[in-house]
This record gives C-alpha cells, sequence and structure tokens, in this order.
C-alpha cells in the first residue's frame, strides 16, 4: 500500500513500511552524529576538559574509537515494543538505549555500539561512575510484571555473544539496570533469568554446595565486592535478591545469603 502526502504543492511518495515514521527520527540521529563527527574532526582540539593545551598541540597517528566494557539490561517498563521505540525517538523524553527486543524477538538497532545511550542514569557499579559512558543499553520489552518470551531470550543471548566477542566484555560485567541504581530501579525485573545468562557465559552465578561459611563473614562487603554500592545496605540487599534470589523480596540477609555471597565473591575479585 502506498501513501501520498502533499506538502505546499510537493508531493511525497512513501512506501508503506514500518519504519516510515522514523524517517524523521532517522534524519535527525544522522545530523547528531555529523555534529559530533565534526567535533571529532576539530584540529587542533578543543580541549573539552577546559585545559589549554591546543599551542602545543601534536596529532598522535596511533589511535582507535572508545569501546564499551560493560552491558546492562533493563525491562522497558511499557506494554509494546511500539511504545518505547517512540519514547526513544523524542527529544523530550532524552532517553534511550542501542538496542530494544521486542517479544517476539526483533532486535532493533537504535544507535552505534561506540556512542554514549542514556539508560543508566545516576549509577555506580564498583568504582566505575557513569555507566552511559562505558556500556551498551539492552530494553527488553516487558512491563514489569510478565515473564520474557523465548524468543526475546534466545535474541538477547545471540546479541550478547556478539557484543562480548567484539568488545572483550569480561563475564562480570553483564549486569542490570536494578544492579548499578539499587533503590531507584527494579530492572530487569525477577522474571528475568540470570542464571541462564551465566551458565552462557554472560554474569556468573553461585553454587553453594559444599561452601563453608567462616563465622566471621562479612556479607555485605561480599555485596561490595561483588559489585553494588553498599552506601544503603537494605536497597543494595534489594537489588542483589532481584538478581540472584528472586523469589525472595525481603530486605535482610539470611544464612543461604551468606553462602551465595562467600561463593560469589570470590568470583566477582
Ligand atoms: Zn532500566
Amino acid at each position: 500500500m502506498k501513501r501520498i502526502l502533499a506538502f505546499g504543492g510537493v508531493i511525497i511518495f512513501l512506501a508503506s513500511c514500518a519504519h516510515n515514521k522514523y524517517t524523521s527520527t532517522n534524519k535527525s540521529y544522522k545530523k547528531q552524529v555529523k555534529n559530533y563527527a565534526k567535533l571529532l574532526g576539530e584540529y587542533p582540539i578543543k580541549d573539552s576538559a577546559g585545559l589549554k593545551y591546543a599551542d602545543n598541540w601534536v596529532g598522535t597517528t596511533n589511535f582507535s574509537m572508545r569501546r564499551p566494557n560493560f552491558v546492562v539490561i533493563h525491562h522497558t517498563a511499557q506494554n509494546f515494543c511500539d511504545s518505547t521505540l517512540r519514547t526513544f525517538t523524542l527529544p523530550r523524553t532524552a532517553v534511550s538505549a542501542h538496542y530494544v527486543i521486542c517479544k517476539d524477538g526483533t532486535v532493533h538497532h537504535m544507535l552505534n555500539d561506540l556512542l554514549r545511550a542514556h539508560h543508566a542514569g545516576v549509577s555506580k557499579w564498583g568504582n566505575a561512575t557513569d555507566l552511559n559512558s562505558m556500556s551498551i543499553g539492552i530494553e527488553i520489552d516487558n512491563n514489569g510484571f510478565e515473564p520474557f518470551t523465548e524468543a526475546q531470550m534466545n535474541s538477547l543471548l545471540q546479541l550478547l555473544d556478539r557484543l562480548k566477542k567484539a568488545y572483550n566484555i569480561p563475564q562480570a560485567n553483564f549486569i542490570g539496570h536494578a544492579d548499578v541504581a539499587p533503590g531507584r530501579k527494579v530492572d530487569p525485573s525477577r522474571y528475568f533469568s540470570w542464571q541462564t545468562l551465566a551458565e552462557k557465559g554472560f554474569g556468573f552465578w553461585f553454587d553453594t554446595t559444599n561452601v563453608e561459611v567462616p563465622p566471621d563473614f562479612n556479607a555485605l562487603q561480599a555485596l561490595r565486592i561483588v559489585g553494588y554500592n553498599i552506601n544503603k545496605p537494605e536497597i543494595a540487599i534489594q537489588s542483589y535478591k532481584i538478581h540472584f534470589v528472586p523469589q525472595d523480596t525481603t530486605r535482610t540477609i539470611s544464612d543461604a545469603d551468606k553462602k551465595i555471597l562467600f561463593d560469589l565473591e570470590k568470583k566477582y575479585q
């Protein structure tokens, strides 16, 4: 089917395809990338940190683009993939992700991996802050109260495999939004199987058989070693439970948790 639109006497033919409605935002994407490319091409560079070294500029011949070193996984908290695509193409929302995975397994790539998406917000993992600057953001179409589809998980695993290999991302650095923004975020929800991911080499899982926890074991410090910001212990524990003990909605450390954390801290060290 073809639609004909008339603008001031000019007739434009648009093939009716799912992406037609994004023609103008795709243009905006290109324009913004062009502006960043222009910035990168400045010679000698104007130092964006405000230092005045331009007079002694000598351009090196040896460099490449910075690469992402983390993957942060989200659920969209919306009901339809189209709603999320719309959210991420409206300037006023100021949010985005590199990839959106729909319920049927379709993967929408929305931003070059080498550019910074606005998905993690205020965040901390280990000593890393500003996760947006160092991560790929993946949003899974899911309202937070439903299971993730098999097609989504299959697409996700394929995508993670590609990203891990392309950028040499360490196994420990596949994490969730709730992990890096405890208290503020709870995604991906308790329906998300981090164990499945860990079995494929994305993030770690625990083994509690034959674990002897020493009496002086400090579970909170173990949470810190895994990566959690423990400034507010209760919410750090909540995020840990969403990820590793999804059936447990308490915010307290049990003996079973001590076993889990004693094992996990060794993997994340
Ligand atoms: Zn999120």
